[in-house]
């Protein structure tokens, strides 16, 4: 049995692969994006969320606007499910798809399964997002993908993401604190 060799270097982490989109799914995530920089400009993190019925009816939109609001949890994709968990059914939601400008914290994840929401689209994802971030405790996300949650769930959640990286990715520009 030969030892594997000694190394002090840190392993390479792997950043995921960008997924291609159909011309709906590129639709719809790009207004998330939209809203994502409408949040910039108003004070918050750049994040938006929409959610889009199977007919492709939008359901909510909402912005990150914990700047405007004080809300630690107002992010966007949480505010979107609370903006549409009131008034669609959970057999509604199950056949809908949250689009994300980035990919989902673990508490928006966390309230995309309570909304019973089906399928998720996402930009930027949370590994990428942390060069943005960098190492401010007031910045930094738990580091728990998105995909754990969803892979815990009891009803299948399809999760799509990285995509439209290079568009996702602008909204972050000079948009933290270093
Ligand atoms: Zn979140």
């Amino acid at each position: 049995m030969s030892a594997a060799p000694l190394t002090t270097e840190a392993p390479a982490i792997a950043l995921s692969q960008e997924a291609i989109l159909d011309a709906r799914d590129g639709l719809y995530l790009r207004q998330a994006i939209a809203l994502a920089d409408k949040a910039r400009t108003r004070g918050n993190r750049p994040f938006g969320a929409l959610i889009v019925a199977a007919d492709g009816r939008v359901l909510a939109e909402a912005w990150n606007s914990t700047g405007e609001n004080g809300d630690c949890t107002a992010h966007a994709e949480t505010s979107a499910v609370r903006l549409a968990s009131p008034v669609h059914s959970r057999d509604d939601l199950a056949g809908a798809t949250l689009y994300s400008s980035a990919e989902p914290c673990v508490m928006c994840a966390g309230a995309i399964y309570w909304a019973n929401i089906g399928r998720v689209v996402y930009g930027i994802d949370a590994m990428r997002l942390r060069v943005f971030r960098g190492e401010r405790l007031d910045q930094r996300d738990a580091e728990l993908s998105c995909r754990d949650v969803f892979y815990s769930s009891p009803h299948p959640i399809e999760c799509t993401g990285p995509a439209l990286i290079d568009e996702s990715s602008a909204s972050h520009q000079g948009a933290w604190k270093s």
